[in-house]
Parts: structure tokens; C-alpha cells; sequence
């Protein structure tokens, strides 16, 4: 089965791209939700997470805080590796096994940090959805209603659109409006199908 990578930056529209492929009947594996079922009340990898960095990133009930585990890994590199030793390579196997369960023509993983986190041999194409810095902003801060410093922090914290471009086999230009968006993922649709019949 051919394997599409997802990413693109913050607000660029993964989302937006992504529900139109599951609109067309592809299947779709999101890196973020599985982070979040993995840290779900009684799985290990929460209590990893509270042994590494205390009680003060669980709520009371016992779940995680992720407002306060983001503050305690967000300006401490080695406690946001520490995190990342815990959670990414649970993601990585939960994605292997939903794509064993598959039988479709391809399917698609979201990844926002596809590049960052040095996963790409996971996939056979890198999708980008690419937009602007500036319409980046926009969406998010309509979206989220973020401070502008904390949009700031976010976007330096991800590689730069060139070097996301440079490792995009394939790239979904979302500068346009949603309709635009539609037929953009029309025609890569096809053209995966064409391809993994080729495979
Ligand atoms: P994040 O990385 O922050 O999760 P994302 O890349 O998944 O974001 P989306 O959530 O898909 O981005 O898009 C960000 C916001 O912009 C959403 O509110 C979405 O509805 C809106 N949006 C996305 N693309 C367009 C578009 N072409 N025209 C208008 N609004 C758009």
C-alpha cells in the first residue's frame, strides 16, 4: 500500500486537507489523535509521563494537564526529548499497526512533525500544505485566538516553508479559499490511485 505523509506547519490546513481525503473514502491515521489515546487514563505511556516529570502535569482527577505539561517541556529542550523518547516511538508503532489492518489503495498519515521528528522513512511521498507565514497566522489566530507572541513561539519552533518545501514530493498550495482546496485534493487523488495501481 502506498503511503502518504502529511505535514505542513501550523494552520496551514493538515486538517482541512486531511478530512477532504477521508471525504473521498482514503483512509486517514492522525499522529495527534493517536498521541492523545496514548495518554489516556490508564495507559502506560501516562505513567511514564507522571514518573518523568511529577504530579504537577495530572490534573486532579488523574489526567493529563497538557496546558501544563506544554509550559513544562516548552523552554526545556531535554525534558521536551524526555517526552518525545516516551511518546514517539508508542506513535510510531500504533500507526504501523492501524496500517496493517488496512486493505485500501493508500492511505494517509498526518504528521505535523513529519520533518522535525525524522520520520519520513515511515512513508513513500511527502505531502506538504503549504501557505504563507502570514495567512498561517491568520488562520490560527482566528482560530485559537493565541496571543501573537505565543503564534511566534510556535512557528519558530518548526522547520522553515523552504525547508519543508525541499522535502515535498507532492504540495498542496492552501493560499486560496476551501473550494480552491477541493479540486486540489481531487487531483491528487487521482493521481495517488494512479500510482499505487503502478506500485
Ligand atoms: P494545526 O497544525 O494548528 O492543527 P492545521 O494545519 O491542521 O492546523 P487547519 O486546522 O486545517 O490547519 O486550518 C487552520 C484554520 O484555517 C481552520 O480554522 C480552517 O478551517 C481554516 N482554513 C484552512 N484552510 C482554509 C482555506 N483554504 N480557506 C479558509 N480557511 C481555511
Amino acid at each position: 500500500m502506498l503511503i502518504i505523509g502529511l505535514t505542513g506547519g501550523i494552520g496551514s490546513g493538515k486538517t482541512a486537507v486531511s478530512d477532504r481525503f477521508a471525504a473521498l473514502g482514503v483512509p486517514v491515521i492522525d499522529a495527534d489523535r493517536l498521541s492523545r489515546e496514548l495518554v489516556a487514563q490508564g495507559q502506560p505511556a501516562l505513567a511514564e509521563i507522571a514518573a518523568a516529570f511529577g504530579p504537577a502535569v495530572l490534573t486532579a482527577a488523574g489526567e493529563l494537564d497538557r496546558a501544563a505539561l506544554g509550559r513544562r517541556v516548552f523552554a526545556d529542550p531535554a525534558a521536551r526529548r524526555r517526552l518525545e523518547a516516551i511518546l514517539h516511538p508508542r506513535i510510531r508503532a500504533a500507526m504501523q499497526e492501524r496500517i496493517a489492518t488496512l486493505t485500501a489503495p493508500y492511505v494517509v498519515l498526518v504528521i505535523p512533525l513529519l520533518l522535525e521528528t525524522g520520520q519520513t522513512d515511515l512513508v513513500d511521498r511527502v505531502l506538504v500544505v503549504d501557505a504563507s507565514s502570514q495567512r498561517q497566522r491568520e488562520r490560527v489566530r482566528q482560530r485559537d485566538r493565541l496571543s501573537d507572541e505565543r503564534i511566534e513561539q510556535m512557528l519558530a519552533a518548526q522547520v522553515d516553508r523552504a525547508t519543508r518545501l525541499a522535502a515535498a514530493h507532492d504540495v498542496i498550495d492552501n493560499e486560496s479559499d476551501l473550494a480552491t482546496l477541493d479540486s486540489a485534493v481531487a487531483a491528487l487523488h487521482a493521481n495517488y490511485l494512479k500510482l499505487s495501481a503502478r506500485s
